[in-house]
């Protein structure tokens, strides 16, 4: 996102559009999959020598489960964006994409989950428990049910 210092509004003005989501190098990540840009509202406003650049900025991407490997939908959001460019007379254009990329990055999850009562996969059989319950039993239980059925026996 580039702002035209020359022709912006002393009084300021509203930037609201889509970057590309290609800046931010996420495709090869294969946690994370990226269909959408990246959507801001950021208001940008002259001041003596600055350049004041503040809004909103929201990716919406599928995430995949730390915890069952399914992918869900979610977003990442930046809320309280803010830069301040030193402007002159002579400075034609402001490109604020650098930063856009910086602060999307830094809300980008280590460790997503899809929901907080997610229960994960069974280590033993990789069934996914959200959507099916399975059979095993830690191996210990097994040897003293073992145990007991004998000496019932
Ligand atoms: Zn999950
Ligand atoms: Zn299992």
């Amino acid at each position: 996102m580039i702002i035209d210092v020359q022709k912006l509004n002393p009084d300021g003005e509203w930037f609201e559009g889509d970057e590309s989501a290609s800046i931010l190098d996420l495709e090869s990540d294969r946690f994370f999959k990226v269909s959408e840009p990246i959507h801001y509202q950021l208001f940008a406003q002259p001041l003596s020598d600055r350049l004041v650049v503040k809004g909103s900025l929201r990716l919406p991407l599928q995430a995949q489960c730390g915890r069952c490997a399914e992918f869900f939908s979610t977003s990442v959001e930046e809320n309280s964006f803010l830069r301040a460019y030193e402007i002159s007379e002579a400075t034609e254009t402001v490109d604020v994409t650098p930063d856009i990329r910086e602060d999307i990055l830094v809300q980008v999850p280590h460790y997503p989950v899809c929901s907080p009562e997610c229960r994960g996969l069974c280590p033993q059989c990789g069934t996914n428990l959200n959507l099916a319950s399975c059979a095993c039993r830690p191996s210990s239980d097994l040897r003293w049910s073992a145990l007991d059925n004998a000496g019932l026996g």
